[in-house]
């Protein structure tokens, strides 16, 4: 994309389409709110604006362009940002910042092989009609099959390498996606999915970012599933299967039901509950959560009726009530799977399932309940499974109801509960953190009212940037801010570095602060501003002067020093006399 700069293709792209992927967004007034993926928000605080082309969160402060939220929520490199926006501009940015390779060719290959898995499940040979009649067992139809891309990778271990080859494609970038591999030192390559239905995975705007094959000889020693290696394409932690296919519907009810693997979702899909997704791993992880926070308050873990299932389905909860929902638990009859039950028992009794599933503590309360009246466990061991959760849910408002019932239930003192919970697992935040981003610095609020002052008012940037009222703002982005908007002349998100944004943002969004400011009032704003900023300075400056002065007092009789200290001492002190005097004038 040579001659295309980030501040373009920013204009190329609407943040909010890019934010709605993990977010659900409504229009409110000029920008678009939602409830913010980046602390636990109860009313939406999430601010989106294509205008400004930036977000911020009122509450919790993040903000920036389109870049740095996508870095944020994807816990990605700037590079990965930027290829994203490039990919939903339709830019290609194969020469952009000396990245060689774009995903675009990852895509490509990702495509042709599923193109080919597909022809190859509907060619009519032995294999594929059992391939075909294994997913007819499972409630699969040709309508799903199609919706769904789902294929069949045949026995011929050479079938997606000549593919390859024909088309001209990189075996080697099919190698980095684990669709391929090839001996140590050789260069054949050979299939590495192989008599296997395959399950397409997709991005949440429906590009495919790898595969699921599960293998339909039971008799094998291969392991049943096999799945796609981490690739630049494909990150295992940030994926949902069928999200792409469900999030409106999610978004819409505000509930969505979480299944594990591609057959429950697809079985439980197909049978009409579209509210569903699946994190087709073993755990579920905090970037899933986030991302299932982004479309609903209300989650149902629907996992296996075993006891490994239920094992998971507490996992699965505490990683949500790390995240601030406490989820509830769908309880599948024993020995069967949601797709199993789906069978016996029709989707309408799903349905139940979930509408009567149980919040997670509830579920919680009612094992140990059973589990003391057939003395399984003591009332110690007990107790103290049932405190096990609280430091999860950290500061959450359902933590007093919660122990106040299992007092109530179980009899305990709640004073007792309390000093177990809290000598129990570890604390919320080391769970919750999500990965690092750029983050909001922190500045003082003058700072952030000459910032505004900078963006209403470009024409004030060539005052503020005089050497005399420079001096005062601390060196950061603020100053670098202002600088550009003089070079300039505007004020526009152009001003940030890339991917970041985040003091810019919050000044942008927090602009009706200044608007009772016009041309005949600013300056004196601006003198205002500078007040402060010599007062938080001098305040800095007492602080350190009092603290030589202690260390002074007892380490050393060094009265000269001393001396000096205490003249600087007064004359700080008399300096911030006369400012305030003068403020207050
Ligand atoms: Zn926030």
């Amino acid at each position: 994309m040579a001659g295309v700069s980030t501040e373009e293709l920013k204009s190329r792209v609407s943040i909010v389409d890019i934010v709605s992927n993990y977010v659900s967004l409504r229009k409110a007034g000029r920008s678009h709110t939602g409830l913010c993926p980046f602390h636990d928000d109860k009313n939406p605080s999430l601010h989106v604006s294509d205008e400004k082309r930036m977000f911020y969160c009122f509450s919790c402060k993040a903000g920036g362009d389109v870049f740095a939220f996508l870095q944020r929520i994807k816990g990605c490199d700037f590079k990965e940002a930027l290829q994203e926006v490039a990919d939903k501009a339709g830019v290609s940015i194969e020469r952009f910042a000396g990245s060689k390779n774009s995903n675009d060719e990852f895509f490509t290959i990702n495509k042709a092989v599923c193109d080919f898995f597909r022809k190859s499940l509907q060619n009519g040979t032995e294999e594929s009609e059992k391939a075909l009649s294994y997913l007819r067992q499972r409630g699969i139809d040709s309508e799903i099959i199609e919706q769904f891309s789902i294929g069949y990778a045949p026995a011929l271990g050479s079938a997606v390498p000549s593919l390859l080859s024909k088309l001209d494609l990189s075996l080697r970038r099919a190698k980095e996606l684990g669709l391929v591999d090839s001996k140590e030192g050789s260069s054949d390559f050979y299939c590495k999915f192989r008599s296997r239905v395959m399950f397409s995975i997709f991005s949440p705007d429906s590009k495919i970012i790898g595969f699921g094959g599960r293998i339909i000889d039971e008799n094998t020693r291969a392991p049943k599933y096999l799945n796609s290696a981490e690739s630049p394409v494909y990150r295992k932690r940030r994926s949902l299967y069928g999200l792409n296919k469900t999030r409106q519907e999610i978004r819409k009810q505000g509930v969505a039901v979480l299944v594990e693997g591609y057959t429950d979702f697809l079985s439980v899909y197909a049978g009409g509950v579209k509210n569903v997704a699946a994190s087709l791993g073993t755990s579920l992880t905090r970037e899933q959560v986030g991302i299932f926070k982004g479309y609903a308050d209300d989650i149902v873990i629907l996992y296996d009726g075993d006891h490994a299932g239920m094992d998971a389905s507490f996992s699965a909860g505490e990683v949500f009530m790390a995240g601030g929902v406490v989820p509830r638990v769908a309880r599948v009859p024993e020995g069967l799977d949601p797709d199993g039950f789906v069978k016996n028992n029709g989707i309408d009794a799903l349905r139940a399932l979930i509408d009567g599933a149980l919040p997670l503590t509830e579920v919680l309360m009612e094992d140990m309940s059973s589990a003391l009246a057939e003395k399984r466990v003591s009332q110690s061991v007990a107790a103290k499974k049932l405190m096990a959760i609280v430091p999860i849910l950290g500061d959450s408002p359902e933590v007093g109801p919660y122990v106040r019932e299992v007092s109530c239930r179980f009899g305990f003192r709640e004073a007792d509960l309390y000093s177990l919970a809290s000598s129990a697992g570890k604390p919320r935040s080391q769970v919750r953190d999500l990965p690092a981003g750029p983050s909001a610095p922190e500045v003082v609020p003058a700072e952030m009212m000459l910032l505004r002052i900078a963006l209403k008012f470009p024409e004030m940037a060539e005052f503020l940037c005089a050497e005399e009222i420079m001096k005062h703002i601390p060196p950061g982005e603020t100053r670098d801010i202002i600088s550009s908007i003089r070079a300039s002349g505007m004020a526009g998100s152009e001003h940030v570095s890339e991917g970041s944004g985040g003091l810019l943002s919050r000044a942008y969004f927090t602009l009706e602060e200044i608007s009772f400011m016009d041309e005949s009032n600013v300056r004196r704003e601006v003198e205002k501003c500078l007040v402060k900023l010599k007062l938080d300075a001098i305040g800095r400056e007492l602080k350190s002067v009092r603290e030589s002065l202690r260390v002074l007092e007892t380490d050393s009789h060094d009265d000269t020093r001393g001396g000096e200290l205490m003249k600087r001492y007064r004359d700080l002190l008399d300096e911030r006399k006369k400012l305030t005097q003068g403020d207050l004038s």
